[in-house]
């Protein structure tokens, strides 16, 4: 082991970001001793197939299970949580009543879906989507509404609802989805690819309601219908919602980090205390393709994260920062894998250009620049526009234009 590493590094979380750290941490053969608290009682795994193949049953928990102990320099307290940090003990207490000391310590708590606060809330038939357990729940409540052949109600038109609306109307469920504001996923998408999203999902069969809010669920013990803000009321069998991600911010807040719209780092992940980084979802950075501050909800993001932190905590000078690593996520609906790289949000400008089985692929330029792409169905594309911003992240918007007929000539 090099002699600068740290001894011990605990890692909080048990998500992407925990059990990336830790497979990197294999990766450059730390031979310290890590620690791993895990709030859920699951080794960390994987989240993005909850609202596919492990919501529709064709995959399971073992094969997005990203790590178990593999030596016993490895530890894993799991369902614990880890309650307070003490900065200047470098110690991590747990709610066992286990402290843990550290001389580097990496938090990776993710967020708490983002709870309705209106009548009826709390009814059993509500569900949000988060853990496997959240998972598991859902899909036997979706079989209990398709054998009752009653309404599932989505409330939220961003990327976890829209999966889900896609996964219940695929089930054969009579499927409606809510979004208050005019247009779905707005956070993320320019206005014109979220109108294709719509049609998309009109075509196929969900009833989607832009501009509409919910009041209140009405029944007796579980919802049986609810209000919405155009003073319609319509019959529901279950109600999903996906209205957004609170970042679990509080261990490093009460720990006196500097904490933003998430727990602030610099593009090594590193938080106000030099002992201690912060990687995921929870992660507040400076991202140079959006030009400000940004926390990211994204699978790759939390990947590149915690590689980089880890290479920052053992002094690996190999991966670039994060700050700079072009921001990349896709989601699956229906038949329709959409893939958006780079900020196209930050774009000035546009070219779209469509294939013959109805994909599309959207660029967009910033100044002269390639700023961002989104590529329906067109996976290939996007891999090699990535490729390419990787390779040059000020890629000419002109020279991508002039290749469309081609891209692999970009590289
Ligand atoms: C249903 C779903 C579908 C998704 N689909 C996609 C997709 O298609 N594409 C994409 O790019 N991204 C997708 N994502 C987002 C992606 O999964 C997240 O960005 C990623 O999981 C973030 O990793 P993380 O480690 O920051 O947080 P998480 O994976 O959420 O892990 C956080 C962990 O920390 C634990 N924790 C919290 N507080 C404590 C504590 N005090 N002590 C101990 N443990 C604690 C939590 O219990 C949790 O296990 C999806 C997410 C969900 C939920």
């Amino acid at each position: 082991m090099n002699p600068a590493s740290p001894q011990r590094i605990v890692i909080i979380g048990g998500g992407q970001g925990a059990g990336a750290s830790l497979r990197h941490l294999r990766a450059l053969a730390y031979g310290g001793i890590t620690s791993v608290v895990c709030a859920e009682d699951q080794y960390p795994y994987e989240r993005p197939p909850l609202s596919k193949d492990y919501l529709n049953g064709t995959t399971t928990l073992d094969a997005l299970t990203l790590c178990k102990p593999e030596n016993p320099r490895e530890q894993f307290y799991l369902a614990d949580t880890a309650e307070r940090i003490d900065p200047a003990e470098k110690v991590v207490a747990l709610r066992s009543g286990v402290s843990i000391p550290y001389d580097k310590l990496l938090i990776a708590t993710g967020g708490e879906a983002r709870k309705l606060v209106i009548a009826g809330a709390d009814f059993p038939n509500v569900h949000y989507l988060r853990t496997v357990h959240d998972a598991r729940r859902l899909r036997t409540a979706l079989a209990a509404c398709r054998a009752a052949q009653t309404l599932v109600l989505v409330i939220g038109g961003g990327w976890i609802g829209l999966e889900i609306a896609a996964a219940a109307r695929q089930a054969g469920l009579a499927t409606t989805l809510i979004e208050a504001a005019p247009q779905l996923c707005g956070r993320s998408l320019p206005a014109p690819v979220a109108a294709e999203l719509l049609r998309a999902h009109q075509d196929r069969g969900v009833n989607i309601r832009l501009g509409c809010a919910i009041h209140a669920l009405h029944g007796d013990d579980r919802a049986t219908a609810a209000t919405l803000s155009d003073g319609s009321t319509v019959p529901v069998g279950m109600v999903v919602v996906g209205i957004g991600l609170i970042p679990n911010t509080q261990l490093a807040a009460d720990a006196a980090l500097a904490v933003g719209n998430g727990i602030r780092v610099d593009v090594n992940g590193r938080t106000s205390d030099p002992h201690i980084y912060a990687v995921g979802d929870v992660a507040e950075f400076p991202c140079t393709w959006h030009g400000c501050a940004v926390r990211m909800e994204t699978w790759n993001n939390a990947n590149v994260q915690a590689a980089r932190a880890i290479s920052a905590m053992l002094q690996h000078a190999e991966s670039p920062p994060a700050g700079d690593a072009v921001p990349w996520f896709w989601s699956d609906q229906f038949d329709l894998n959409l893939q958006v790289l780079g900020a196209p949000l930050a774009g000035d400008g546009s070219l779209v250009s469509t294939d013959a089985e109805g994909g599309a692929l959207h660029l967009y330029i910033k100044s002269t620049r390639l700023i961002g792409a989104i590529g329906i169905n067109r996976a290939r594309d996007i891999r090699i526009l990535k490729r390419a911003v990787e390779r040059d992240p000020q890629l000419p918007f002109e020279r991508v234009a002039n290749c469309l007929a081609n891209l692999r000539e970009l590289l």
